[in-house]
């Protein structure tokens, strides 16, 4: 038998110690030059392809390296530079609607043109787009961001002109897989495919098709081909994730032509998906013109046979097998069932991969001190991923070597552990889990009562005004944390500190004469993290780091076990709030879907599950907040859109799950106890109805940029309950004026009843200044005393 061969397709470029971020971080303060900054690069590129090398995987990628991120790097590479970002545009100080008469910051933003490709492209150009801004120059407006499918990755989003053309421009790609080469490496270059690149962006004028697009984009496509095969690789990995979504019929035939023109006698073409299973984009992709194709063989096993029958005898057929989303380690055992009947009818057309990139999980395990022996057993992080990928690459063989079957003993006594132990299975908990009835997820009455009970209690006046929850996190706040956690800080001093800060923010609020209090969320360094370590089932890693976007990580915490709440998380917090006023001060927690979405999650069980241990043990929590005397309690559910799956057909189980969590979590209360909901990232109009399901009696959201579009969901679907359309944008330190915010609240009395509206900003106020902060919210205060006048 033919040894298999064994691939990556995208290793984490931030570094074990982040030291991208770092290096990235002082190059844009001016503290380090671009030759240092390319040094920090090229090491890190080095020792990534050495350690991948090492661990003896055939091939291993190039082009996954990115200054801040792959698409982004794209674009430059094929010319797809706004005008406005441009260096020549800069250079002829040509560029209209310049500030250089003013020498004022202002984002300029020069009208754009049709435009040919961009032929200057160099690293301060990327800067340009991603940030508005490079070390040095004017400042323009960055490239709009977005999530990158249902990853917590955010992309730079291409923007598209009707006339725009498109030509190699930059050769960061090229160059690095020349640089790989040369270090004697054998090298795939990984490059985002046409299609995918084309739906990823968004036009930037009316009236026209970005698949229009497409002719003058594939001769770039063609040349960049050309240069990597020029550069020595054989094998380029083109990839094509929209494969795994509901594609309009447009798009799925555009495939077949599109790869005819791509094909290219030097180079062969591996198609890869990943995220899901191609479904109705199965035929298509199989049949491309291209020499294999790359499936995700862990979110969608079941098309692997249906995929393997199916694709034509000459094509190679890379499985997904590792998980490259989640950072637990494979079964190999099982892995290698699976694969063992498709190596026997494959042969050498089979190979092996992670699913998707590793750039979704962090770089090594082995750097964890901290975490139980036991736990970390279970765990794999890309390096751990990439040995397992060639470990079951050995187990394949006729003999495997004593080292394979070292790692399939390891794995099986892993298997074991987990499934046998006590710090992820509680019975007290499971218990709990099976005895919930449907009653649990309902408020005892509703609305309408529950409501009337609530104001005769609260006596709030008219378009009530409040906050998200969270207040300037000051430097002092920060210091006392950090102290707290390194032990330099007593329990009973840093409760005083925190006491302070919440004082602080009270004594703030009732002087700008808020309706609605909140203690401020001093105590939280991140609204999951919070709650998560107080919580069995939850653990932290050290260096557990992640790219979100840029230079920005997160260090998502693991799920491992059934999740159970100790003891009370909030409560001493909110007394001591509520205890310094009669106004009242809502009650701050981190919604179960939220609390799911932003950690690693369990693989032993459906997410539906978790969602619902951790809306029980918030139910504990809600409980106690309402013994304690608060009357207002809010629960935060920022993620329940994100969540949401890639393909529509599934939304709806989804929902119907991720809603009874939330009402779990919710209805334990009394009717005269108000529960309140905050979303961002709004965009809601097409899941309206499971916002209503929510039931919350408040729900106030992040509006401050569509306003209209968010209203009308609200509108058309008669939305019962209160709520805050968030009134000014919390990410700007600009101070909203008044009259900009009761126009606001006018247009939205226009659409909804007015006794139903709430006054707020639109998110959480921790990563502003107290200065603006107060400033903004005398003037929101302002502005609802008018609305009750005029009203
Ligand atoms: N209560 C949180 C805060 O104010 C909500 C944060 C969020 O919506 N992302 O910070
Ligand atoms: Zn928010």
């Amino acid at each position: 038998m033919h040894p298999i061969l064994t691939h990556n397709l995208g290793f984490p470029r931030i570094g074990a110690d982040r030291e991208l971020k770092r290096a990235l971080e002082a190059y844009w303060r001016g503290d380090l030059s671009k030759e240092a900054l390319e040094d920090t690069g090229r090491t890190l590129r080095r020792r990534h392809w050495q350690q991948q090398a090492d661990a003896g995987l055939s091939w291993i990628p190039t082009g996954d390296f990115a200054w801040y991120d792959q698409v982004l790097t794209l674009s430059a590479t094929l010319g797809n530079v706004p005008v406005r970002h441009r260096a020549e545009a800069r250079n002829t100080g040509a560029e209209p609607g310049s500030h250089s008469e003013c020498g004022c910051s202002e984002p300029i933003d020069a009208p754009e043109a049709p435009e040919g490709p961009c032929r200057q492209v160099d690293l301060d150009t990327l800067f340009r787009m991603a940030r508005g801004r490079a070390p040095t120059g004017a400042a323009s407006s960055a490239c709009e961001m977005t999530k990158w499918f249902d990853t917590n990755y955010h992309y730079l989003v291409p923007e598209f002109h009707p006339d725009q053309t498109f030509e190699l421009s930059y050769r960061q790609i090229i160059d690095e897989t020349r640089e790989a080469i040369a270090l004697g490496h054998q090298v795939k270059p990984v490059i985002l495919g046409p299609l995918s690149y084309l739906w990823l962006g968004k036009e930037k004028a009316d009236n026209f098709d970005r698949l229009s697009l497409l002719e003058a984009l594939l001769p770039a496509y063609q040349q960049l081909l050309d240069a990597l095969a020029d550069a020595g690789a054989k094998w380029v990995q083109i990839d094509e994730p929209i494969l795994v979504l509901d594609l309009p019929a447009a798009w799925q035939q555009a495939f077949e032509p599109t790869y005819h023109r791509l094909q290219n006698r030097a180079v062969k073409l591996l198609l890869a998906t990943y995220f899901g299973a191609l479904g109705e984009n199965l035929s298509t992709a199989v049949q491309l013109p291209v020499a294999g194709l790359h499936i995700d063989a862990v979110r969608a096993p079941e098309q692997l046979l249906n995929v393997v029958d199916r694709l034509p005898v000459h094509k190679v057929l890379s499985v997904g097998i590792i998980d490259g989303r989640n950072i637990w380690r494979t079964d190999l055992r099982a892995a290698r069932e699976t694969l063992a009947e498709l190596a026997e009818r494959l042969g050498e057309r089979l190979w092996l991969a992670p699913s998707c990139s590793l750039l979704h999980v962090p770089v090594d395990l082995k750097r964890e001190q901290a975490l139980e022996p036991e736990l970390k057993s279970w765990l794999a992080f890309a390096l751990q991923k990439v040995d397992e990928v060639v470990a079951l690459e050995q187990l394949l063989a006729p003999e495997p070597a004593p080292s394979a079957l070292a790692a399939l003993e390891a794995s099986d006594q892993s298997v074991r552990s987990r499934r046998e132990s006590r710090r992820v299975h509680n019975p007290a908990v499971q218990e709990r889990l099976s005895a919930i009835s449907p009653t649990d997820s309902q408020r005892q009455s509703r609305f309408a009562q529950r409501s009337a009970k609530q104001q005769a209690l609260l006596q709030l006046p008219e378009f009530p005004t409040t906050t998200i929850g969270s207040f300037p996190q000051t430097d002092d706040i920060r210091q006392a944390r950090r102290a707290y956690k390194q032990g330099q800080l007593s329990e009973v001093e840093y409760r005083n500190r925190m006491r302070q800060a919440i004082a602080d923010a009270i004594v703030r609020q009732e002087q700008l004469g808020l309706d609605v209090l909140v203690h401020g969320e001093a105590e939280r360094n991140d609204m999951v993290e919070y709650f998560g370590e107080q919580l069995d089932g939850y653990a932290f890693t050290q260096f557990g780091w992640v790219q979100s976007y840029g230079s920005r990580c997160v260090k998502p915490p693991i799920i491992y076990g059934d999740v159970a709440r100790p003891r009370a998380m909030t409560t001493q917090w909110a007394r001591y709030a509520q205890s310094l006023s009669r106004r009242p001060v809502k009650g701050m927690l981190t919604g179960p879907i939220t609390m799911l979405f932003w950690s690693f999650v369990r693989n032993d069980q459906p997410r539906s599950v978790t969602a619902r241990q951790i809306a029980l043990a918030l139910r504990d929590e809600v409980k106690d907040l309402e013994t304690s005397g608060i009357q207002i309690i809010q629960i935060d559910e920022p993620a329940l859109r994100e969540g949401l799956p890639l393909k529509r057909k599934d939304w709806g189980e989804y929902l119907d799950w991720a809603v009874e969590a939330f009402r779990l979590s919710a209805s334990g209360v009394n009717d005269e106890t108000q529960i309140h909901t905050h979303m961002c990232y709004s965009e809601f109009n097409d899941i309206i109805d499971a916002i209503a399901a929510l039931d919350a009696d408040v729900i106030t959201i992040e509006t401050s940029r569509s306003q209209g579009e968010l209203l009308d969901a609200f509108e058309q679907f008669s939305y019962p309950n209160d709520i805050g359309p968030g009134v000014y944008d919390i990410h700007s330190p600009n101070v909203p004026p008044v009259e900009a915010m009761v126009t606001l609240m006018e247009q939205a009395a226009q659409r909804l009843p007015k006794e139903r509206l709430w006054v707020n900003p639109d998110c959480g106020l921790k990563t502003r200044g107290w200065v603006e902060t107060e400033a903004a919210l005398a003037n929101m205060v302002s502005a609802a005393r008018r609305l009750r006048e005029r009203s």
